[in-house]
């Protein structure tokens, strides 16, 4: 009796989803892969197994296109895939990878399994197997269920590389008792938000030759003149200013690029221009570095893309914040403090390392293109 009607409710409530999924209104799970630039790979179905993602081996060949050849053999259990001109052997229920070729063994920390008779292979196979054996970076977004084959970025020591000499300043807006900027619900501040992602910046870029230069280290109040005195003086190359929005309305979300363009939108009277010692500074405006400002800012939004779902817009205003500085300025919104899930996710430290993980990408990115059209840059530093 318990039986049957088990089996008639699930019957009907299959019926139910089979009726909903045919009128388009259950969307079936789905992992996204893209490439470096963004643009869709494969998008596939999976499979959610003691809360983990698994995805059908076969697919494989869709995401690699022609590269990969996976061969099951059921009785013993064991999938081979030739992936890259290597050979991979997997075992189902098993964590150890094996490399033949190589005499090695790799681990992944959830193991392949055969689920409905399919071989499957959790999604972490990709962030954990795949950098070891291919030229391939991999970032994995799980809230957004999408993962990214990037080309690696080893970055390598080159006499010749000017932007060894480079220093990347990043401006944590706001800090100190009085200058907390806004503020969520949960009580998170903005002061503390912007110092948190810079610090991480800060820690990330060591791999890379520039240097960081944050406008404040610690909680300490900072004047706008101070911030951009201290950047000029140390002749900066680039100008990241960190803040978080606020807005009247809870639903307004996301982060938002702002481009200092002084014959942007809005105009403001021009303010005179401090002096340095050296006259000549007077001369030189932001709008001398606008094309880098623009070129930068758009290899940040695509970056900053793959942590969204909906793309980053970019905005162009005179930023009374960002005038004054002479290299190329961005001021970025990290999201709105105000909005729920924005604050939430700034208050993770995981989401504050993926941001700065992909700032400092980008960061990196727009120095190896300077260094290649550095006469530009040189002209614009000349006196
Ligand atoms: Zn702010």
């Amino acid at each position: 009796m318990w039986l049957r009607r088990y089996r008639s409710i699930s019957v009907f409530i299959s019926t139910i989803f089979l009726f909903l999924l045919t009128h388009g209104m259950v969307q079936a799970a789905t992992v996204r892969f893209v490439d470096k630039e963004g643009n869709t790979l494969a998008e596939v179905e999976y499979t959610l197994y003691q809360q983990a993602i698994y995805i059908p081996v076969e697919e494989l060949n869709d995401i690699f296109k022609s590269d990969v050849s996976p061969l099951y053999d059921r009785p013993r259990k064991q999938l081979t895939i030739k992936l890259k001109e290597r050979e991979l052997v997997l075992l189902m229920g098993r964590n150890t990878v094996k490399v033949p070729a190589d005499n090695q063994t790799l681990t992944l920390s959830l193991p392949p399994r055969a689920i409905d008779g399919k071989p499957m292979l959790p999604i972490i196979f990709f962030t954990e197997i795949l950098p070891s054996i291919d030229d391939v970076e991999v970032l994995y977004n799980p809230n957004l269920q999408r993962i990214r084959f990037m080309p690696k970025t080893a970055w390598i020591p080159d006499p010749d590389d000017e932007t060894q000499e480079w220093t990347i300043v990043i401006d944590p807006g706001h800090g100190g008792q009085e200058d907390i900027g806004c503020k969520a619900q949960s009580g998170l501040l903005e002061k503390d938000v912007v110092l948190n992602v810079g610090r991480e910046i800060q820690k990330l870029s060591k791999q890379y030759g520039y240097k960081i230069h944050l406008t404040r280290e610690s909680d300490v109040e900072k004047t706008r003149i101070q911030r951009v005195q201290s950047s000029n003086r140390i002749r900066g190359n680039l100008f990241l200013s960190l803040h978080c929005n606020a807005s009247f309305s809870k639903k307004r979300n996301g982060m938002h690029i702002f481009i200092n363009n002084p014959n942007g939108m809005l105009r403001f009277r021009t303010l005179t221009m401090p002096s340095f010692g050296k006259n000549k500074l007077n001369l030189r405006t932001q709008s001398n570095f606008l094309t880098q400002s623009k070129e930068f800012g758009t290899i940040l939004q695509k970056e900053m893309n793959f942590m969204t779902e909906k793309p980053i817009p970019i905005s162009e205003l005179p930023l009374i914040a960002l005038d004054e500085i002479y290299m190329p300025a961005i001021l970025l919104e990290l999201g709105y403090l105000t909005n729920n899930n924005d604050a939430s996710l700034l208050a993770d430290h995981n989401h504050i390392k993926e941001l700065a993980t992909a700032i400092t990408r980008a960061l990196h990115t727009y120095t190896m293109k300077s260094s290649q059209s550095s006469d530009m840059t040189d002209a614009n530093q000349q006196e």
